[in-house]
């Protein structure tokens, strides 16, 4: 005799799911969107923990495994979903311990994502979108062109296959990545529903369980996005400043030009004051390029420009990259630039470069990307003229 279960009625939404219908991906679903899920096939809400937890909590992607569901559930999942995540195509192991998979999604391009210990963090650096049509002039992904944004599946996926890859079968993966930023490939505030979506999944706790600490959306200064986050959401916000003054931020990070350094300092404040722990703070990324962004007056400038909102100060040292002439500064350098700061009150950290054998270290992101700007070969024309402009070594015979 068959269990009733085994004769649960398809519901009109399974239908509409099932049959010719695309299953439908839960790995990409936010908490409310898999209860809206679960609803829609005929079920109780509260199943969507329960998938949740399977998914996320324990890493498994087929629904014969999720025992504590009964076997019409698991049989009628089969039929109208799926957990589907991007396909890991390689994986690079630095000297200092950060790791870095390729990671390909769907459409063939690949984009990437690095795991960076320290001091007991595991920190992962993920991806936003394929490439990055911001072109800020220090940055490998922005001189890949733009193909288009990531699905949630594609963002939380990243987080999903890092956290597998780093756990012994049988065992939870919960824990397995301690801090997620997203400060890979990408403006994740121009990608705003699937990122939202992929930050409620780590800081679930019937997901990854992440502090809203760990979790840090980092922007280039889209203010609408700043806005919209603060009203939806409370992960740590990051801003990559870069500049002091409008007219060299329009050069660093030409979205300046479109929101300007007052209305993106405010929309930090706003940010701030929308969150109820007051003690939290922005943090202001500045990648120091020898020569044009690195001086004392800059530093001074800096300091004046964020007096009045609660910051800490990260200093990334360019890392260059083909295709840009830009240079690193001098330890020195960077020390004077950093005792400025220091000087006027801030916290402030040099970011050590991590990953630097295998391209992994920051701004050096650059994936594959089927480039739908054609700014790739743009950059790649303009470099091939600088180097054959260089004057060539004489060949001198003895
Ligand atoms: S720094 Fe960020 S926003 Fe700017 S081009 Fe690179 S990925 Fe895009």
């Amino acid at each position: 005799m068959s269990d009733v279960n085994d004769q649960a009625p398809v519901s009109t939404a399974e239908q509409q799911h099932g049959g010719e219908v695309a299953p439908v991906n839960l790995l990409g679903l936010s908490p409310e969107a898999m209860r809206e899920f679960c609803v829609s096939i005929g079920e109780k809400p509260f199943r969507a923990q329960q998938l949740l937890k399977w998914i996320h909590q324990r890493g498994i992607d087929d629904f014969s495994e999720m025992t504590d569901l009964s076997k019409a559930l698991r049989e009628k999942l089969a039929r109208v979903a799926c957990v589907q995540a991007p396909e890991i195509v390689s994986e690079l192991h630095s000297e200092d311990g950060t790791s870095k998979w390729l990671v390909r999604v769907a459409g063939g391009s690949c984009i990437e994502t690095v795991l960076i210990p320290d001091n007991g963090r595991r920190t992962l650096c993920i991806s936003s979108q394929v490439g990055c049509a911001l072109d800020c002039s220090f940055c490998a992904t922005g001189k890949q062109g733009f193909q288009r944004d990531l699905t949630a599946a594609e963002i939380i996926g990243q987080v999903w296959l890092v956290s597998k890859a780093l756990t012994a079968s049988g065992e939870l993966i919960k824990k397995a990545v301690s801090n997620v930023v997203m400060m890979g490939m990408g403006e994740p505030l121009l990608n705003f529903d699937n990122v939202l979506a992929s930050v409620e999944l780590m800081m679930n706790d019937y997901c990854y369980g992440i502090s809203k600490r760990r979790v840090t959306v980092s922007t280039s200064g889209v203010v609408p996005g700043i806005d919209e986050l603060s009203r939806r959401s409370d992960p740590s916000l990051a801003l990559s400043l870069h500049a002091p003054t409008d007219e060299l931020r329009n050069v660093l990070v030409p979205l300046n030009k479109k929101y300007p350094l007052k209305q993106v300092l405010a929309a930090c404040q706003r940010y701030l004051d929308s969150l109820p722990d007051k003690k939290r703070k922005i943090t202001i990324e500045y990648t120091l390029i020898k020569g044009v962004n690195d001086s004392v007056e800059h530093a001074e400038q800096t300091a004046h420009l964020l007096k009045d909102l609660p910051c800490k100060i990260n200093l990334i040292p360019f890392n260059p990259f083909s295709l840009v002439e830009y240079e690193r500064p001098s330890n020195n350098g960077i020390n004077r630039f950093r005792q400025v700061l220091l000087q006027a009150g801030y916290t402030v950290t040099v970011r050590t470069t991590r990953g630097d054998d295998i391209a992994a270290a920051c701004g050096q992101l650059a994936g594959e990307v089927a480039d739908r700007t054609r700014r790739s070969e743009r950059y790649q024309q303009l470099a091939a003229a600088r180097s054959a402009a260089e004057p060539q070594p004489i060949n001198v015979r003895a």
